[in-house]
């Protein structure tokens, strides 16, 4: 099942919550509050993350309006909380905060997996709050308070996933909330977002990691040439490459199954690629590539990218050649 909701955005002066608690404020929850303060999503914020050095950061950021190691104090009298921790750490936190839930409180969160964060987090949430899990399919390479911006979330998709039976209007506040950071909303079913999102985003990110690491075990190119020559294709695998290594793990153990069918299906593409190569087969290989070529036209044309020549990267002046000392590891970007 997938459906586009159908919230308007919100128009009136009023925030969508009173109170808001944002439990992790790293690249996710940093976005939401500096959208959610610059566009009046949220009378006040609540945020919590588990270190000082993180609590202290987002203080002199001035992302919120009060400071909490506690994510249950930051919780307590909150209309809605938007959880923003790495996948894996999910249950923990709906177990802590649980006890703080007010009556009628929305809780959500923004993992990248939506199956087993619901597994995780239902049975520790009290039946009093609705639990309306989501996630913002926007993001960067970077992490932690630093990394947010408010412009994160404008024309990007934001998948809601609501178990059946969820309260129709906690929903419908929710979604009003996220159109008010400028996404569009798609209701899903947990276990299909798992796996459009194995295909769109899981496996580019393992194939980019698999890439970046076969570069970096090169014995007959060295690390230096790879990095030289990087405009080739590689830098851009670079990217993906550089991102949280605790999110993504937890990203490939909580999406185990969908991540896996879509790895044999990627492998056996890989051998039939193979196979075209060695018997040089250029037809097919030449009707492949016209097929790819047609899909970054329409993510461009759904204005999901822009259309600027090499991601739009400016060339002004040429690199400064390297030195030429071998660096110890792979660049990224
Ligand atoms: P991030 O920048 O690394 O921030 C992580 C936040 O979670 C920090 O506040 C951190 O606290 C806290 N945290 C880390 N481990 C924790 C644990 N074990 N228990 C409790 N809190 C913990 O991460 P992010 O990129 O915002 O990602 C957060 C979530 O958004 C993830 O579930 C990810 O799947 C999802 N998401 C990410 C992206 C993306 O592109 N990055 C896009 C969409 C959705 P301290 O700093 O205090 O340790």
């Amino acid at each position: 099942m997938s459906s586009t909701s159908a919230v308007p955005a919100n128009t009136s002066d009023a925030p969508v919550f009173a109170r808001l608690a944002l439990v992790g404020i790293g690249l996710i929850g940093s976005s939401i509050a500096r959208v959610a303060r610059q566009r009046g999503l949220a009378g006040h914020i609540a945020i919590a993350t588990r270190t000082q050095e993180t609590l202290d950061r987002a203080r002199e950021l001035a992302l919120g309006d009060s400071y909490h190691l506690s994510a249950a104090q930051a919780c307590e009298d909150a209309d809605a909380v938007i959880v923003s921790v790495p996948v894996g750490a999910s249950g923990a936190v709906a177990r802590d905060i649980a006890p703080a839930l007010k009556p009628g409180a929305i809780v959500s969160d923004v993992g990248s997996v939506k199956a087993s964060v619901i597994a995780a987090m239902t049975p520790e949430l009290p039946g009093h709050v609705h639990f309306v899990p989501a996630h913002p399919v926007a993001g960067t390479e970077h992490s932690g308070p630093d990394a947010g911006f408010a412009e994160l979330f404008d024309n990007r998709w934001c998948i809601l996933t609501p178990p059946p039976g969820t309260d129709a209007q906690a929903v419908e506040r929710l979604a009003a909330f996220w159109r008010g950071c400028g996404s569009n909303i798609e209701v899903m079913e947990p276990e299909h977002h798992d796996l459009v999102l194995a295909i769109t985003s899981h496996i580019p990110h393992l194939v980019a990691y698999s890439i970046c690491g076969t570069a970096a075990d090169m014995e007959t190119v060295t690390k230096s040439e790879v990095i030289k020559f990087s405009a080739g294709g590689f830098r851009d695998f670079t990217r993906l490459a550089a991102s949280d290594p605790v999110m993504w793990r937890d990203v490939c153990l909580n999406n185990r199954e969908a991540i896996l069918e879509m790895l044999s299906r990627f492998a056996e593409d890989i051998s039939a690629m193979q196979r075209m190569i060695r018997w040089n087969d250029g037809e097919a290989l030449h009707d492949m590539f016209t097929r790819t070529r047609a899909i970054r036209r329409g993510i461009i044309q759904a204005g999901q990218e822009t259309d600027a020549v090499d991601f739009g990267r400016p060339h002004g002046t040429a690199p400064a050649a390297p030195e030429a000392e071998e660096p110890d590891s792979v660049a990224q970007e």
